[in-house]
Formats: structure tokens, sequence, C-alpha cells
């Protein structure tokens, strides 16, 4: 009898677990420390410079598979039926042909596909897409104007190698990369759960994209053995806010202080990113900066009318760490001020130039000086932070508190 209300108690326990991990709420509940899943989920990455292209090379020196795509809703990945076998491509094309698919010399009568590596270690089980490597597989979709979209579907620890190793430098201390590799462990996991629930976009499904739009990945580009052991040392470990996964973005360099992410887009306030001081950022090199944009390259790209003059750049308003929230232009012969969001005008502009929203204008001539701190959004983590926390040392768990208030760190597997 004991021994049944323990099943019977596990069975509910378990039952209630599955029912909160698929609700619909930005968070998801993880009522447990215990491990919840048995292995790291699969999770789809799309390569954004392999995102609507007309051919791509491809190298892979291994027995391969190549699969029908099939994947389930659970994020366990499950190949269909084999279409061909090999065991190399060698800096191969491939096209989308009116009969499939053509990898080097093999047509595959089939417009969407898995290359699957089958020799399980060593090099030959690396595909290289240009000249960037992956582990994991290769998918290749023909869409209906006969371009190609690339995805890499990869287990989350083999695709945390490659995030750490490009969202941070190797060379900072263990715990900084300890803290990003749970920080975009728990990033991904909450990508992958709103993927289920709605496609990104509706010609190809994937979780993430491999650049700064989610998190930067680029395969096994820069991964070494410093990273693997910090992202094993980590395995399975999120953060949850009250039990329940949430968005846990993170970014450079904050400038001195992290901000509100509902004051930075337009949303819900979401507790753990409701920022605080930093003071542990002042070493990046990103903490001053200063860029000069054209007026006339200004009007291009935020396509403004191209007969027009800016009359003056302003901020009408900002949160509490200095970045910029709305930007108002004043064009030449307009009566009206236009109004735009911060992180919208940086991103149009240049994200790479105009590094992030805490800047002061000033017009100069026929353009525009930014004079700013920081790098990037100044949401959650700031990485350079991180970085400086550790060299004081604090440990993983004391750096992601700090960011990312009131939150508790679990293993789901
Ligand atoms: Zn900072």
């Amino acid at each position: 009898m004991k021994r049944f209300t323990w099943r019977l108690l596990f069975c509910s326990f378990y039952l209630l677990l599955v029912i909160s991990c698929t609700q619909t709420s930005p968070f998801y509940r993880f009522k447990t420390k215990q491990p919840v899943l048995d292995d790291p989920p699969y999770l789809q990455v799309l390569l954004v410079s392999y995102k609507e292209v007309q051919s791509v090379p491809i190298t892979l020196r291994g027995r391969f598979e190549i699969r029908a795509y099939d994947v389930d809703r659970s994020r366990r990945f499950t190949a269909g039926d084999i279409l061909e076998k090999g065991s190399m491509l060698n800096n191969v094309t491939v096209r989308a042909t009116r009969d499939g698919l053509k990898i080097g010399g093999i047509i595959v009568k089939a417009n969407d596909v898995v290359i699957i590596p089958t020799a399980s270690t060593g090099p030959g089980s690396l595909i290289k897409v240009g000249t960037r490597p992956y582990r994991g597989r290769l998918r290749i979709k023909a869409l209906s104007n006969k371009k190609l979209a690339l995805m890499n579907i990869v287990d989350m620890e083999t695709y945390l190698y490659g995030v750490v190793s490009s969202e941070m430098n190797s060379a900072f201390p263990p715990h900084a990369l300890s803290a990003q590799a749970v920080a975009a462990r728990t990033f991904a996991l909450f990508r992958i759960k709103r993927a289920q629930k709605k496609r990104v976009n509706p010609n190809y499904d994937f979780d993430v994209t491999d650049d700064i739009f989610t998190q930067v990945y680029r395969g096994e580009e820069r991964s070494g053995q410093k990273i693997y052991a910090v992202v094993d040392n980590s395995r399975g470990v999120i953060l949850t806010y009250q039990g329940r996964i949430f968005e846990s973005i993170f970014h450079d360099t904050c400038g001195g202080r992290t901000e509100p992410v509902h004051l930075v887009w337009s949303g819900p306030l979401v507790e753990p990113l409701k920022g605080r001081i930093c003071g542990y950022c002042y070493d990046s090199r990103f903490n001053h900066w200063q860029v000069t944009i054209p007026a006339r390259d200004i009007i291009t790209k935020l396509k403004l009318p191209e007969t027009k003059s800016i009359e003056n750049i302003r901020i009408v308003d900002s949160a509490p760490g200095g970045h910029a929230r709305t930007i108002g232009i004043k064009l030449s012969d307009s009566p009206e001020e236009i109004k735009m969001n911060a992180q919208k005008f940086r991103i149009a502009l240049d994200p790479n130039k105009l590094y992030s929203t805490r800047f002061e204008i000033k017009k100069r001539g026929q353009s525009f000086e930014f004079t700013g701190r920081g790098w990037g959004h100044g949401v959650g983590l700031c990485q350079e932070g991180a970085r400086g926390m550790a060299e004081k040392g604090f440990n993983t768990l004391e750096i992601l508190e700090y960011y990312y208030l009131d939150t508790r760190a679990v293993k789901i597997y």
C-alpha cells in the first residue's frame, strides 16, 4: 500500500510537471530540482548566411546518410527514410533542381533532407558549410522559389560549445564563461518552447538563428578544451524565476547599468530582467566610443524620403541606465517629428557601428556624431561585467544571480 501511494504521488507529480512545461505563459515551469529530461533536447539553428541562397558548398569527409527531414514536436530528432548513402562530399555544391536537391553528383528526389554523418567520432563527423565546420546534422530545404535554406540540427550541449566560444572570448575566466553557458542554455530552451508553439517563419521551421538577433553560433570554429570543460561542468543547468524559465537575454557591455527589458522593447516587465547597477564592465573596450554617420546614410537606412534632409535628431526619452528609448527625427519642411524606438533606430542604422543606444547626439555639418557607452541592448547579463565579476572572485551562480534578479539555477538533465 505504502509503495503504491508513493508511485501514485510520483505519477501525479510527473503529470503536473509535463502539463506545466507546455503552458503558454512567457515563463515555463520546472517545479523540481530533479532532472526532468533524459537527454539534451535538439534544436535547429538557421544559418543566416545560407538563408535563401541559390547554392552552397559543403564538405564532409566521412560516411553519411541523406534522409528525409523529420522532427517531432518534443524536439527528439527522428530522421525519415534513407534516400542516399555515401562516404565523401568533398567541396560539392548543393542546388535545388526541378527533380529535387542536387548534392554534388547525387540527385535526391526530395526538397527537405538531412545529411547525417554516420562516423561517430573524429573529423569525419564534421560537416563544413563554406569554410565553417559544424557538428550534428545539416538540414537542407529547397524553398518554393528554388532557393535553399540551411539549418544545423544539433543537441543543446554541442550547440553551446559553439555559442559560448562565439559569444565570449575563450580567454575570459571560467566562471564568466560558465555563466554565459547557463544563460545561453536557458535562452535556447526558451526559444525551443516558443518555436514549438509558433513557427518563426512560414517557409521553414527553426528555433534560433546563428547571429546577434538570438545567440551568435559559429559551429566548431572557435571551440576548444576550455570551452568543452566549461559547458560540460554546467551540463543541463538552466535558470528559473519562481520555478519558470524565462528569456535570459544578454549583451556585451552595459556601460554602467543594465536596463529593464520592458523599457527597451515594448512588452511586459520580466522580473529577472528589471536591470541594476553593473559597475563591473569599465574595462570593456566599448565603454566609450564615438561614431559619425552622414545624414544621407541615415535617410537611406531609415527609408525616409530622399528629397528631404534631416534638421535634427534627438533623444525623446531614456531608460534609467541611460539607454535611449525613443528617438525623434525632424525632417526639413515637415512640421511633425518622426518618433521611433531607439533599438529599431540602432538596428536599422547598423548595430555594429552604432554599438548601443546609450549615446548623445550632436549635429556636425551634414553628419551626426554619436558619442556613447556600451555595446548591445543593455538588458540581462552584461558579458564584460561577468568577466569583471569573475576576475574579482565571484562564481558562476553569483554572477547569474547578480544580473538575473531573484533567479535560481536548476539542473534539468
Ligand atoms: Zn556592465
